[in-house]
C-alpha cells in the first residue's frame, strides 16, 4: 500500500503569527508530500513496499545503495512527528513527568530549553533538533538531513525541523529566532508526554 499524506493537525493559520499559512502551504503541501511521492516511486515494485516507515527507516540507514530511500522514508516521518510537536497556544513549560524528567536530565527547564535552542542553531545546514529519550534518560540530540533519533536507536519526544524551508519565509535567516518561537509560543507539552509515556 503506498504511503500518504497525513493531513496537518490543526489549521494552515493555526501557528500563526509565529509560523504563517505560507510556510504550512509549502512546508506540509509540497515539501512534505514531495517526501511521501519519492518514496513511493522509489520503493514501488520493490520488497520494502511491503514494509512500515520505521522498519525502512532502520534497515536502510547506511545502506549506501539505499540513501535515496532513507532519506525520503525518513523526511516523511520526521515531518509527520513534527507538525504534531505544535500547537496553538503551545509553549511554556511541561507538566508531571516530563517536567520532572527534564528536570532531572537537564537540571532545570531553562537549562533543557537553552540546550535544545543550541542544538538547533549550531545544526550546521538542513536537519534536525530534539529531544530523546535514551534508555530512560532524556537528552538533546541534532542530526543532519533526514537522520533522526529512531535511526540511532533512541526515542524522539519532541523536534524542531531547523531546514531552511521550515523558516525562511517568515524569519529569512534569523535561525534562533525561529527557534526560540517555537520553545516559547509552539511546543505541544503533551505530545512529548505521550511520546514520554510510550517510550517508558
Ligand atoms: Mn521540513
Amino acid at each position: 500500500m503506498a504511503f500518504e499524506l497525513p493531513p496537518l493537525p490543526y489549521d494552515k493559520k493555526a501557528l500563526e503569527p509565529y509560523i504563517s499559512a505560507q510556510t504550512l502551504e509549502f512546508h506540509h503541501g509540497k515539501h512534505h508530500q514531495s517526501y511521501v511521492t519519492n518514496l513511493n516511486n522509489m520503493v514501488k515494485d520493490t520488497p520494502l513496499a511491503a514494509h512500515g516507515l520505521d522498519d525502512i527507516i532502520t534497515t536502510t540507514f547506511k545502506d549506501p545503495d539505499k540513501v535515496g530511500v532513507f532519506n525520503n522514508a525518513a523526511q516523511v516521518w520526521n515531518h509527520t512527528f513534527f507538525w504534531h510537536c505544535m500547537k496553538s497556544g503551545g509553549g511554556g513549560a511541561p507538566s508531571g513527568d516530563v517536567a520532572s524528567a527534564i528536570d532531572s536530565a537537564f537540571g532545570s527547564l531553562d537549562k533543557f530549553k537553552d540546550e535544545f535552542k543550541t542544538a538547533c542553531t549550531s545544526q550546521f545546514g538542513s536537519g534536525w533538533g530534539w529531544l530523546v529519550a535514551d534508555g530512560g534518560k532524556l537528552s538533546v540530540m541534532k542530526t543532519p538531513n533526514a537522520e533522526n533519533p529512531m535511526a540511532h536507536g533512541k526515542t524522539a519526544l519532541l523536534t524542531c525541523d531547523v531546514w531552511e524551508h521550515a523558516y525562511y519565509l517568515d524569519y529569512q535567516n534569523r535561525r534562533p529566532d525561529f527557534v526560540q518561537a517555537f520553545i516559547d509560543h509552539l511546543i505541544n507539552w503533551d505530545f512529548v508526554a505521550k511520546n514520554m509515556a510510550k517510550s517508558a
